[in-house]
């Protein structure tokens, strides 16, 4: 068995473990990275296929992550805008194709104004939510104890204006049903993005994009960290712990430090063995959390076809297997990319396919949406989270209902020397990227 000493040791080589090893390095802290896969940036990933440069997991900027924003730029790299010129298309119940150029698609007029009223009615509540502390409002109880679905059906007897607002966090952001996690959490959804007209704002959500990949970022940042301090294939079995520090174990690997940080999704943070185990109710609370489930898909084609036909590229199909779909054609990239996203049991379903159904499925699903040439791509790529033992699904982690005000800040506390990061457990950028920097920020803060 190997034996090193640090200061302080980081378990997951994600976004968050890498900013608090790096903001750590800064203040001299001498650090040890463990990461259990053989790369680093956890469910930020390229992968090279054919030569097409694909990015795995996530990769758009929003204006208002700012922290994102800061540390692309202190990392030096570049961003580049989403192509969106066009008309955009929607798919509804009836399964007619519909062109638009305004904000919501051509649909009946009463469903138009309920949709609006549904929107106004969750960007006002979600307004009021502080996604930190969403326990500290004054109806969170009420909005923690019923489901985002029934809470819509309760608001609305429109059902073509429901399964049109829904997805923009059930399918779209928390990638699971509406009936399985709470107001309360919809709404911590829609705040963590600045109100849910914001989350619904596909011009701010999906704004950009890292220029040679969003990987770039993990990457810069385990060169500032530096490889000989980055341990990968190393996969924590165990942390001990008591009040002379931590005692980390992995396969021929013992690290002593006086801290730790545990810098991966809650609903793995159980993999590990602690002893003395965590508090009974923070391993309570870690059951709570579960990922979603949404495959990423990406079809390549020699020409941005959609383009020529006055297509932006951006779909929306709630009862489509593709909910929605983008141009992800990179500025370097001489043909045309289409992304698409399944998710939540539309995802479920498609793993009952072997592989060669399913992607038939994707592709006709496509096809409503841009014809029969997208059947046809040169490369077709399925993001496939939901089988990697270090992420299990995706984007992220959500609380069972009553979860958030059952258990508060306890997702976020310390147990003594061990310290938790995660976009799973930021307020701001919740799930997203720029959450795991803030909450890796964080953690390092707390280290002395
Ligand atoms: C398909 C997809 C699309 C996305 N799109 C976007 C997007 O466009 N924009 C955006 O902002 N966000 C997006 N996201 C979300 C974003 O990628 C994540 O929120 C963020 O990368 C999470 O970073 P993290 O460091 O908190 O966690 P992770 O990236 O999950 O890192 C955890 C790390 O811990 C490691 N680990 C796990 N267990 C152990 C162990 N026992 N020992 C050692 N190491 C371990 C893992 O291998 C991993 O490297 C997307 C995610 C996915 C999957």
């Amino acid at each position: 068995m190997e034996h090193i000493e640090t200061d302080v040791v980081v378990i997951g080589a994600g976004v968050a473990g890498l900013v608090a090893a790096h903001r750590l390095r800064e203040r001299g802290r001498d650090v040890v990275v463990l990461e259990a896969r053989d790369r680093v940036g956890g469910r930020v990933k390229s992968d090279l296929s054919n030569g097409f440069l694909i990015e795995v997991g996530g990769q758009w900027v929003a204006p208002d992550q700012e922290r994102l924003l800061a540390l692309i730029e202190e990392l030096g790299l570049e961003r580049f805008e989403r192509y969106r010129a066009g008309e955009d298309l929607y798919v509804g119940r009836e399964g007619a194709v519909l062109r638009h150029t305004t904000e919501l698609p051509p649909l009946p007029e009463s469903t138009l104004a309920e949709i609006e009223r549904l929107t106004d009615a969750l960007d006002d509540l979600s307004r009021e939510i502080d996604p930190l502390e969403p326990w500290k409002h004054p109806c969170a109880e009420e909005y923690d104890a019923v489901s985002f679905g029934a809470w819509l059906r309760e608001c609305s007897d429109d059902a073509h204006a429901i399964d049109f607002v829904a997805p923009f966090v059930s399918g779209g952001m928390l990638t699971k049903p509406a009936e399985t996690f709470s107001l309360l959490a919809a709404l911590v959804m829609a705040a963590s993005a600045g109100g849910f007209r914001d989350l619904a704002d596909l011009d701010l959500v999906l704004h950009e994009r890292v220029a040679g990949g969003m990987h770039r970022v993990p990457e810069r940042l385990a060169e500032e960290v530096g490889a000989q301090r980055i341990r990968l294939n190393t996969d924590v079995r165990s942390i001990a712990h008591g009040p002379e520090g931590v005692r980390v174990t992995a396969d021929g690997l013992a690290v002593r430090a006086r801290e730790a940080i545990v810098a991966l999704g809650p609903h793995l943070v159980s993999r590990i063995g602690f002893d003395p185990p965590l508090p009974p109710r923070k391993q309570q609370m870690l059951q709570q959390f579960s990922m979603g489930n949404v495959i990423k898909v990406q079809a390549f084609y020699e020409t941005p076809f959609w383009r020529e036909q006055g297509l932006s590229g951006t779909t929306y199909g709630p009862y489509e297997i593709v909910h929605e779909t983008y141009d992800n054609t990179a500025p370097d990239y001489p043909g045309g990319t289409l992304v698409g996203f399944v998710s939540d049991h539309r995802a479920d379903a498609m793993y009952e396919l072997d592989e060669s159904d399913r992607r038939d499925a994707i592709l006709g699903s496509l096809a409503v949406y841009f014809g029969p040439q997208a059947l046809e791509p040169a490369l077709y790529y399925e993001s496939d989270w939901i089988n990697e033992e270090y992420t299990r699904g995706a984007y992220g982690t959500s609380p069972a209902i009553g979860a958030i005000t059952r258990y508060e800040d306890l997702v976020r506390s310390s147990a003594g020397p061990i310290h938790f990061a995660c976009s799973d457990i930021a307020g701001l950028g919740y799930t997203h990227i720029d959450g795991a920097i803030r909450m890796g920020e964080r953690a390092a803060g707390l280290v002395a």
